[in-house]
């Protein structure tokens, strides 16, 4: 199976191939800044499998931490694609929203629940975990 998806403006394009290793929500206080208020709606994917076919991300580590995640995006119109995360070595985080279609996008946990805001409305059977699993 193989996806495709660009930011917004279109100077960014990417595909993958799959498996899709994990479908989440994330809640934490990080994601909120990147998804604009709602759960972080990602999926993580081998980093190996993963392509850019047209231009190049920017990139943002925050320079602060010892082991930041890095952060790929367009440069142009701000669309978040994706980010490395060094708890998920050999993975990407990828935003779903840039996905051509994301309509298959279905959450199998919500994560850092500890965070959530009232208006983070969970389906009722989804597994939800403060931090992580
Ligand atoms: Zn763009
Ligand atoms: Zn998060």
């Amino acid at each position: 199976m193989s996806y495709t998806g660009r930011c917004y403006c279109g100077d960014l394009h990417y595909e993958f191939t799959g498996p899709i290793h994990s479908q989440i929500l994330c809640h934490c206080r990080e994601c909120r800044y990147l998804s604009g208020g709602a759960a972080n709606t990602s999926v993580v994917i081998s980093e190996d499998a993963f392509k850019w076919t047209k231009g190049t991300p920017s990139i943002f580590e925050r320079s602060d931490l010892e082991a930041p995640r890095t952060r790929y995006f367009c440069g142009k119109c701000g669309t978040h694609i994706c980010v490395k995360s060094p708890p998920r070595p050999g993975m990407l985080v990828l935003k779903i929203g840039s996905l051509d279609d994301h309509s298959w996008f279905k959450p199998e946990s919500a994560i850092f629940c500890i965070d959530k805001q009232p208006y983070h409305i969970l389906p009722e059977d989804l597994p939800a975990y403060q931090r992580v699993p």
